[in-house]
């Protein structure tokens, strides 16, 4: 697995007992949470959706899906109809995951749409979202009980899905930002994601950027967003721009863990739009308030 170095805390690669999964020990050592972040492995899924596939819209073998599930339910400590979806249209809208809605996506047909970001209180209910390098965004409030987790790809990072999500959680279980845990998932790194100017324009907008450096080839600079390139083309850290959402939210830094581990420099260990030009499965972030 090749990683970045970065300034802040990481995530861990475990061999579970059912599939291999990456994870963040600081949402570990609360106790509270059951998460992880799948990989292509341990799954039986073949050819462009090898092996653990967790989307059934892109053209895999259902039973093979189904299994695929099986095994992340277990590795969770849950069953399929614990789980509960999100329905990703790159928006910054928000569903608050009650009981009635357990099993929805997976046992039971979503009866909602374009929820890019679900947040639940109830123990046992196991929350999931997609990624094939957009951002994933993990949030546990150890005080009220309380855990998110939100897609956040370019769109959704202009939008502030990171904080649309941090008021949602406080407007809804009381939350206080100074006490969230937050975690930025496997994705695209910055030296991977190369963008146009109308995506650039878009960030400088929204992050109020005065000065884009020349692109060093590197992208180590945590605090720089987007880096200007001679070709007309940017490099953009949507890690760094997370990482400045959550802070602005009022999240402490000290409690934000970032993922060193880029989907599109692993193509054999994750699932990558750009690498595959979209010929490819869905990894997944789960999360589960243990009962
Ligand atoms: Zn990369």
């Amino acid at each position: 697995m090749k990683t970045r170095p970065i300034p802040y805390r990481t995530i861990e690669y475990t061999e579970g007992e059912h599939i291999p999964y990456l994870h963040f020990p600081m949402l570990d050592n609360t106790g509270i949470v059951s998460h992880l972040f799948t990989t292509r492995l341990g799954g039986v899924s073949e050819g462009i959706f090898a092996t653990m596939n967790l989307s059934s819209n892109r053209g895999d073998d259902k039973t093979k899906v189904l299994e695929n599930y099986r095994r992340v339910a277990m590795q969770l400590g849950c069953e399929e109809k614990d789980f509960c979806f999100s329905d990703q249209t790159h928006t910054t809208n928000i569903r608050v995951i009650t009981e009635d809605d357990r099993g929805k996506g997976m046992v039971r047909p979503q009866d909602y749409k374009d929820i890019d970001g679900i947040i639940t209180n109830v123990p046992g209910i196991a929350l999931g979202t997609f990624y094939a390098d957009c951002v994933p965004l993990y949030f546990v409030d150890p005080v009220h009980r309380a855990i998110g987790l939100s897609h956040s790809g370019w769109r959704g990072t202009v939008g502030r899905m990171g904080e649309v999500t941090v008021r949602e959680m406080s407007r809804t279980y009381g939350s206080d930002a100074k006490d969230l845990l937050c975690a930025i998932g496997p994705s695209i790194c910055v030296s991977c994601y190369e963008v146009s100017t109308d995506v650039a324009d878009e960030f400088i907008r929204a992050f109020d950027i005065k000065n884009t450096p020349a692109w060093d080839g590197q992208g180590n600079d945590f605090d720089t967003i987007l880096w200007k390139k001679e070709n007309d083309k940017w490099q953009l850290n949507l890690w760094a721009a997370n990482v400045r959402v959550l802070r602005d939210a009022g999240v402490r830094p000290e409690n934000i863990s970032v993922s060193n581990v880029c989907s599109a420099c692993n193509p054999d260990l994750l699932f990558s739009h750009r690498v595959t030009k979209g010929k490819r499965g869905n990894c997944g972030a789960f999360m589960m308030l243990k009962p």
